[in-house]
């Protein structure tokens, strides 16, 4: 299943730039931990997770965890 980060925006929208990163499956726009996010949202890849400068959510990156084991050493 695809992934992609998805960014939400603080109370004063995107002029101020990027609050937090959730995680939704393919191109929901609702993230893992249930967030509602903005369609016109910025989105990322998900090996991005954990590597920006801005938080990333904990919840999604819970779920995203469990939903991507690391099997590529068990599936050369
Ligand atoms: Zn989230």
């Amino acid at each position: 299943m695809m992934h992609q980060m998805r960014a939400e925006y603080g109370a004063d929208g995107p002029a101020a730039g990027v609050r937090l990163w959730h995680m939704v499956r393919g191109s929901e726009t609702v993230a893992m931990c249930g967030r509602e996010l903005d369609e016109s949202a910025p989105l990322r890849e998900p090996e991005d997770w954990g590597k920006t400068p801005e938080l990333c959510c904990h919840t999604c990156g819970a779920y995203y965890l469990r939903e991507t084991p690391y099997l590529s050493a068990e599936h050369p």
